[in-house]
């Protein structure tokens, strides 16, 4: 997918500083932080949304969560006192802007908005 920008970023044809790289997951900053930690973990593999990550099998999708933390971990998230939120904005009404399946990584303060 030539003309989507997260797969020219994943196989580094947009070069981009990467804080997480492996075999099927990239994780970089986003371009517009909302939070003093705003992280994106995206997958090679061009999948639209969560919609099409849940009809991967499981393996694929418990990976990518495992990425996203190892991520958090590695961005000093996960102690104690600390904290994150990993959100999959899913479709138009959901907010997605960017049709390749990407979780935002937020923290770095106590997040204020509760939606739920
Ligand atoms: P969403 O609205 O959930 O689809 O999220 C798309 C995100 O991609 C937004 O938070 C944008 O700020 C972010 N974004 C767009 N272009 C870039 C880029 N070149 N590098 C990093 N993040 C980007």
């Amino acid at each position: 997918m030539n003309d989507c920008l997260f797969c020219r970023i994943a196989t580094g044809a947009m070069a981009v500083p990467l804080i997480w790289s492996d075999e099927e997951f990239v994780a970089f900053r986003d371009i517009a932080p909302q939070a003093p930690v705003h992280v994106l973990v995206v997958p090679r593999r061009h999948l639209e949304s969560v919609v099409e990550l849940a009809g991967e099998d499981a393996a694929y999708a418990g990976r990518f969560l495992r990425a996203a933390v190892a991520v958090a971990r590695k961005e000093g998230l996960d102690g104690p006192e600390r904290g994150f939120r990993l959100v999959a904005n899913t479709g138009p009404e959901g907010g997605q802007s960017l049709f390749h399946l990407h979780a935002h990584l937020l923290g770095g303060q106590r997040l204020g908005w509760h939606p739920a």
